[in-house]
């Protein structure tokens, strides 16, 4: 048994207020392992961007707007999958994180706009990341990077751009059908 699948549920995002920050949860989403991000609501300007991205720099990760998240969570748990409703009034991670380890397919809910209650009932665990208020963007990195005991940072993406670590300058390796070479 092991971890098999994460996929980001974002909640209550609001077209006019959270265009970057949802853009962000999604960016912090597939760089730290999540394989999808399943959006409450649609906003072309999310879309647009991570689509962008995950063209650019390759590797398998989605995103799928408009879902009803009652509906998503319902059917996560009714198919043997784990749900953790990210909230600082939750259980604290340093002290949950261990069970959550044992999961294979893990729903991670992050909010926007208040959450609704029904969702501190639906989830497998409410979890702190720390019980300050701060942000869901910080609250995903870290939750994730202590799922991952850190291994997603050094995964690869198959078919994009692909940056050559350097201690100074900037190198990239461009696919052999990239014609766009800025970056
Ligand atoms: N007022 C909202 C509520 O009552 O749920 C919280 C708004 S907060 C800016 C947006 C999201 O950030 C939350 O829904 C939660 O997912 C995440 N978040 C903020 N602080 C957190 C913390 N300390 N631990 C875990 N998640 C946190």
């Amino acid at each position: 048994m092991g971890l098999v699948r994460v996929v980001i549920l974002r909640l209550g995002h609001r077209p006019e207020r959270d265009k970057r920050i949802t853009t962000h949860v999604g960016l912090v989403a597939r760089a730290f392992g999540a394989e999808e991000m399943l959006l409450s609501g649609r906003d072309p300007h999310v879309e647009e961007s991570l689509n962008d991205v995950a063209n650019r720099w390759g590797g398998n990760f989605s995103l799928t707007s408009d879902v009803s998240w009652k509906g998503e969570t319902v059917r996560w748990k009714e198919s043997g999958g784990k749900v953790v409703h990210l909230t600082m009034y939750g259980s604290n991670l340093p002290d949950v994180i261990s069970e959550i380890q044992n999961c294979e397919n893990i729903l991670v809910v992050v909010g926007a706009e208040k959450v609704p209650a029904e969702m501190y009932d639906l989830a497998d665990w409410n979890v702190a990341v720390g019980n300050q208020p701060h942000s869901e963007v910080a609250a995903l990195a870290v939750f994730l990077d202590r799922l991952f005991q850190g291994r997603e940072l050094c995964r690869e993406f198959e078919g994009g751009l692909k940056i050559v670590p350097n201690p100074r300058g900037k190198q990239v390796l461009y696919p052999e059908y990239c014609n766009n070479k800025e970056e």
